[in-house]
């Protein structure tokens, strides 16, 4: 795929997938538009042919899968991994209720997002609801209202004198988003949702709303910025970034290798869930695809695992939050991710791996590592390292405002991310430098 048109790719796939839901949506959608088949964990599948295929939980963790032939126990996998939730605002059961002759929508905080940034935004809902039909039939549908609903207002300036100095901001109180006016009869948040099903599926059955995930997000579409266009600017772009590249490279290309690229969700939340990266879907899938202990070992042994998330890339006014002997910028290639702790599961040897895979690619590369006084983030790099006993190397692209309701990341960066992951799938099983790896 070309330069932009890989671009453009990104910023409407960020456009249509404002949950996870919608994510392995469109990821699946383009998983099938080149052919992969799809497995369920409910049938009792082992002992697959050689093809593409892919497997969901969930609704929001996807593992796609490319069999090649080759046997894993003497060439190992390939494997990418992502996360595809964004830090964020998260409805409560209760949602409705009114104050004030408002009518106002009750949220929980979703992972750490920089809440300031979430006033004054224009904000829709989307997330999956789940319905019963008239013969007793649960259904789960993906919603999306497209359309500004809600705002979380700021307090004028005029009633906090103290608003730009020192300001807190308490969760429960502050960052209730204003849905509506109160009215006489107010109608109930599952016919609202109802109403909005029927919008978006028409013909299909009525539904009687029985509950939801639901999110705020914000409607301000994915953008090119920049006097010359060297910015994207987007909500989400921690991780779905990665998650496109991932895919779209799967998709792009023919893997010479037994491949995987693994999506998961709830890494922002800490990942100990059916769908997260410390939960059991990577380890189940490994084990109906080599069931021996042993050879599964074996193959690991012989596997790489890249876990891509974004970086920090060094923030003009705020260069001193860096190491500054480890100053990542924006579209200065990927950037390698280690930690003394661990924190990431980058190691001289798979940092070496990945530095000459960026060599052979012609993609240059950076190195992040924190302050040595201030703590440090992690990935699902050690969860899965740890759990699989595979050399993982943490990567990500550069970008700025991390967990902001709008990101900052390099258009050139992007492309160069999906480079390297190319490289990675298709490098030969008999290239020195994959050989070495298990050797
Ligand atoms: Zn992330």
């Amino acid at each position: 795929m070309a330069h932009d048109h890989h671009t453009d790719a990104l910023l409407s796939f960020l456009a249509d997938s404002p949950t996870s839901f919608h994510a392995t949506a469109n990821l699946t959608a383009m998983l099938q538009e080149a052919g992969f088949v799809e497995l369920v964990e409910s049938d009792p599948w082992t002992d697959l042919k050689p093809g593409s295929y892919f497997i969901r939980r969930n609704q929001s963790s996807l593992l796609a899968l490319v069999l090649t032939g080759e046997d894993p126990v003497r060439t190992g996998f390939r494997m990418v991994g992502c996360h595809t939730d964004s830090p964020g605002l998260k409805l409560k059961p209760g949602a409705l209720h009114t104050g004030h002759g408002f009518v106002q929508l009750g949220v929980e905080v979703y992972g750490g997002p920089l809440l300031a940034t979430w006033f004054d935004r224009d904000l829709s809902l989307a997330g999956r609801v789940v319905w019963q039909d008239s013969d007793g039939c649960l259904h789960t549908s993906l919603v999306n209202f497209e359309r500004p609903v809600a705002m979380i207002p700021s307090l004028a300036i005029h009633l906090d004198r103290e608003a730009n100095k020192n300001k807190t901001i308490n969760r429960q109180n502050d960052l209730v988003p204003v849905l509506m006016l109160e009215k006489e009869s107010p109608t109930p948040l599952r016919e609202i949702l109802a109403a909005q099903l029927a919008r978006q599926y028409p013909g299909s059955k009525p539904a009687t709303v029985l509950d939801f995930d639901l999110f705020l997000v914000d409607c301000q579409p994915p953008a090119k910025i920049g006097l010359e266009e060297e910015f994207i600017v987007s909500a989400r772009l921690d991780n779905l970034l990665s998650c496109h590249s991932a895919v779209r490279a799967l998709v792009d290309t023919v893997p010479e290798c037994n491949t995987m690229v693994i999506l998961h969700d709830h890494e922002e939340v800490g990942s100990m869930t059916l769908a997260g990266a410390q939960g059991s879907f990577l380890s189940s899938i490994l084990e109906r695809i080599l069931p021996g202990p042993g050879q599964r070992q074996a193959a690991l042994k012989r596997s790489f695992f890249i876990s891509s998330d974004n970086a920090h890339g060094v923030h003009p006014n705020f260069a001193d939050k860096h190491d500054p002997h480890h100053l990542p910028r924006i579209n200065r290639g990927p950037v390698l991710k280690s930690n003394a702790a661990q924190r990431y599961a980058t190691d001289a040897v798979s940092a070496a791996f990945f530095r000459a895979l960026c060599g052979m690619t012609d993609v240059p590369v950076q190195e992040f590592v924190m302050r040595s006084d201030m703590a440090c983030g992690s990935t699902i790099g050690p969860l899965t390292s740890a759990a699989l006993g595979v050399a993982t190397v943490d990567v990500g692209v550069a970008q700025l405002a991390m967990h902001s309701i709008r990101e900052l990341a390099g258009e050139r960066d992007v492309w160069y991310l999906y480079q390297v992951m190319c490289s990675f799938l298709t490098l030969s099983t008999r290239n020195n430098l994959w050989r070495s790896l298990a050797a």
